[in-house]
């Protein structure tokens, strides 16, 4: 017996207004019988007897304007066709009704409600568009027909003052209501206001562990599932969103853009696992870095060494500490910061700044990394910043590049491009544990 999982790309949820949601505000495929008699007739290929099958729609499987009428039908006569034996599907409560309920008669059927919150004012914040008499009714009318309600409710939703009242009182709510009830970490999708909230600091994720540490107390509990990975979760900002970010100084420093990025690097990154070996790398002008004669010097030098697949390249910049995997994301290919508008004052704040991330960084990640190390000019901010931090971590760093040869090649225009600063790389990576 396996759970196989429908994700439905039909039409647009019929409300498609909750202020968290990105899902339902993407267009699906016309929502035809036959697109979706196509749809239903691929996965039910792999259907065996008594299977589970859950359909995610983003929206509501009982509204006919995204799944017609008879193509509901013919899915109904699919599965009862397969021998599968449990069906959960996704319905807010205004398309809950007897006749369409009765249609999926001698299925176990669950129908997921997204309730999110069991708070009439909060419902109305995030735009829900129901109240909790309406989730109520169609609980009744679920319960009445002898099938199943799933209740999902958000741990950390937005404008809720205390997390864990409003998440108390909504699971003792919703466990009056439902057969069983999921928790999910909201995390932030790109399209939604939600997401301004995070750039604007009035509302956040919860990492894995402060979820963790929130929904402790129910995770015994067999009516209740905890979700605290909805999807593969990194910053997407939206076309509309993103900004120029060309300039020096605080604004440019400490941009919400770069913040953010920050936060999720932070709290909720996690570096490759196979790579031991954290090596700091200077930015460079030209984006993505690996664009530029410096990054292909540097990357050209680690391809030599067979500790190659172990180095985990994180670049520094006035953005903040970049993993070479999202040097093509925005803000990271965005911006320019010229070092020759550099004031005293903003180089003593970017060594703050850059600092703190760094400590943070390696604070949340320590356990990954055997080394850190770093290629970096001896008098940049950033190596200052480097080193500050891991003195004050206790984190031995190595500067691969040495100190011999650069006070020999500092004075040329380009020094981390030079043979002997690439060849100080190779030579003391060949040491490196
Ligand atoms: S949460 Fe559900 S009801 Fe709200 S917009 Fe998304 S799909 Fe629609």
């Amino acid at each position: 017996m396996q759970e196989k999982v429908l994700v439905l790309k039909s039409g647009t949820c019929g409300w498609a207004k909750c202020c968290f949601c990105g899902y339902g505000r993407i267009p699906g495929k016309e929502p035809s019988y036959q697109n979706l008699k196509k749809d239903f007739d691929i996965f039910f290929r792999d259907v065996r007897k008594d299977d589970t099958v859950k359909v995610f729609g983003s929206g509501s499987f009982l509204d006919i304007k995204q799944v017609p009428a008879d193509a509901r039908k013919y899915f109904i006569e699919k599965f009862k066709g397969s021998g599968a034996q449990k069906l959960f599907i996704e319905s807010r409560p205004e398309y809950v009704n007897e006749a369409a309920l009765k249609e999926f008669s001698g299925i176990e059927l669950s129908v997921a409600i997204g309730l999110e919150v069991a708070d009439d004012a909060l419902l109305d914040k995030i735009n829900k568009g129901f109240h909790l008499k309406d989730y109520a009714e169609a609980e009744n009318t679920i319960h009445k027909c002898k099938m199943m309600v799933r209740t999902y409710l958000l741990v950390n939703p937005p404008y809720a003052k205390d997390i864990k009242k409003t998440l108390d009182k909504s699971v003792e709510y919703a466990l009056q209501h439902s057969d069983t009830i999921v928790l999910i970490n909201l995390l932030p999708h790109g399209n939604t206001p939600v997401f301004k909230m995070w750039l604007t600091g009035t509302w956040n994720f919860l990492s894995r562990e402060e979820f963790r540490n929130v929904t402790d107390r129910w995770k015994n509990e067999p009516r209740v599932e905890l979700d605290e990975e909805t999807f593969r979760f990194a910053p997407k900002f939206p076309e509309q969103a993103k900004e120029s970010l060309k300039g020096v100084g605080e604004a440019f420093l400490t941009h919400p853009h770069f913040e953010v990025w920050q936060d999720y690097l932070q709290r909720w990154y996690r570096p490759p696992e196979e790579k031991d070996l954290l090596l700091f790398l200077p930015c460079s002008y030209t984006k993505p870095y690996s664009h530029s004669a410096t990054h292909r010097g540097i990357i050209d030098t680690l391809r030599k060494t067979e500790k190659y697949q172990r180095i985990h390249q994180v670049m520094l910049s006035n953005t903040g500490v970049v993993p070479r995997e999202y040097e093509d994301s925005y803000p990271f290919n965005a911006y320019d910061w010229d070092e020759k508008l550099e004031t005293e004052e903003i180089k003593k704040r970017y060594i703050e700044v850059t600092k703190r991330r760094i400590k943070k960084y390696l604070t949340s990640h320590k356990d990954n990394y055997k080394t850190t190390a770093c290629f970096l000019k001896y008098s940049s901010e950033s190596y200052q910043a480097l080193e500050d931090a891991c003195n004050e971590l206790g984190i031995p760093l190595e500067n691969l590049l040495s100190k011999e040869t650069y006070e020999k090649i500092k004075n040329d225009g380009k020094p981390l491009q030079t043979e002997a600063a690439l060849s100080d790389l190779y030579e003391n990576l060949k040491k490196e544990r």
